[in-house]
């Protein structure tokens, strides 16, 4: 319940605590186990059904709410634009710049890239069928996910040699690539590194990977699983752990060509705080674990393996970046810069990305009593509890935060979070877009 300080009721509203919706994919974590079940306040669980993703913003997929009058937050932003701050106003179109969700993986999420801006449109319109949504979601989308549990992913293409290396040591990875798998462990033996000619290389490697036939798939993942089960490779960097992962990944996808992208992909294990940033058209896939992610406001994807939704393996082929440079990570500030003040026992990151529409602060309360004073945020924010209870306040508006609440912080408001809880700490994820780097 929202409070007003004053009888007043000012022009825009400064705090608005948030409805939102989930999805169920079937990826998710199942029913109470999932984390996206017990953050979304329903009161009803489906203990076989999959709770995947909760969704917080304006995006038309699944908009979010004002939890006491049900008015659709982008239609608030219609009459309160203010609430955005002039220059997101303008340049997004009288919507919100990202979309912040909280993830719950249970098997892993389809191997897939993200377009920009130009591919999003092209896609809608030689494609209409698969790509319905471009149409009104033209928009890239970088995107940044903040582990909450350990978290695994598949981000990018792993360095050249890496990828000789398991071209030599496994004949069923060889065996599905064909000729582009000899062409790419010749050019790997004479020790160039020229690289435009690795990144064609890894290109027409990875495309005779995706297009292989789906017998040979089955006929070379039996022998894949063969070798995983003899001690015959145990030479190989890294193969322990990738041991582990074919065996969940067959048995989440049988027979899928996603299993042979391992040996691609750069495999990624965060702890829990550490947070892996994507760019637009860099191939990735989320495999296990909790955290939130937050993204530019789009919802355009083009898919490869680990699906059974429609795959565009073509475009997917085109418009992926094939650089092995290490990956771009998010500046992680351990001292949040938008903090004023704190008492008792608190901390607050800020995870700031490369991207314009969002950063993402983890703001800990830990002690009962615990407080922290931000300064005015020159764009919107989202605020969601992942632990312990609080006060929220925001301009002229307070409320209370339990466990799963969301709020949303107008443009320009000062905001103060404090834990009125002994013996638990106060979590928060705070989603943000400062219009002063526009
Ligand atoms: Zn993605």
């Amino acid at each position: 319940m929202i409070i007003m300080k004053s009888d007043k009721l000012l022009e825009a509203p400064s705090l608005i605590r948030l409805r939102c919706g989930f999805t169920q994919n079937d990826w998710g974590k199942i029913g109470s186990e999932s984390l996206v079940f017990q953050l979304s306040n329903s009161n009803k669980v489906d203990q076989n059904a999959p709770y995947a993703e909760l969704w917080m913003g304006s995006h038309d997929l699944h908009p979010s709410q004002d939890y006491e009058t049900r008015e659709w937050l982008r239609d608030i932003f219609q009459s309160h634009p203010s609430l955005l701050s002039r220059p997101i106003d303008h340049w997004f179109n009288r919507q919100l710049p990202f979309l912040f969700k909280v993830l719950s993986i249970e098997s892993a999420i389809c191997i897939q890239a993200h377009p920009d801006k130009t591919l999003a449109k092209q896609l809608h319109m030689s494609d209409p069928i698969t790509y319905p949504e471009q149409e009104k979601d033209s928009h890239h989308k970088p995107e940044m996910i903040v582990a909450l549990t350990p978290f695994e992913a598949l981000c990018g293409f792993r360095p050249f040699p890496e990828i000789a290396s398991f071209l030599a040591h496994l004949s069923p990875l060889r065996r599905l690539i064909g000729t582009p798998a000899h062409e790419f462990m010749v050019l790997a033996s004479q020790g160039t590194s020229d690289s435009l000619q690795e990144i064609a290389t890894v290109k027409r490697a990875w495309e005779a990977l995706l297009r292989a036939p789906q017998e040979q798939i089955v006929a070379c993942t039996r022998e894949l699983l063969i070798l995983v089960e003899s001690d015959e490779i145990h030479q190989l960097a890294g193969w322990e752990v990738l041991r582990g992962l074919i065996t969940r990944l067959h048995r989440q996808y049988p027979d899928d060509v996603g299993l042979f992208t391992i040996f691609f992909m750069n495999y990624v294990s965060l702890a829990p705080g550490k947070a892996l940033f994507v760019s637009p058209n860099e191939l990735h896939s989320y495999l296990s674990g909790d955290a939130v992610e937050c993204m530019a406001s789009s919802a355009n994807v083009v898919r490869g393996g680990f699906t059974r939704k429609q795959k565009d393996i073509d475009t997917l082929i085109s418009m992926a970046s094939y650089s092995c440079s290490a990956r771009v990570l998010p500046r992680i500030l351990p001292h949040n810069p938008h903090v004023v003040s704190t008492r008792g026992a608190v901390s607050s990151v800020l995870y700031q990305t490369p991207a314009e529409e969002f950063d993402v602060a983890k703001i800990d309360l830990r002690s009962h009593d615990a407080q922290i004073q931000l300064a005015p945020i020159h764009g919107p924010s989202i605020v969601i509890c992942i632990q312990g209870r609080g006060e929220i306040h925001a301009g002229n508006q307070m409320g209370d935060i339990n466990h799963g609440s969301v709020f949303f912080i107008g443009a320009g408001n000062a905001a103060s979070m404090r834990n009125n809880t002994a013996g638990s700490d106060l979590v928060l994820f705070q989603a943000l877009c400062d219009s002063r780097g526009l």
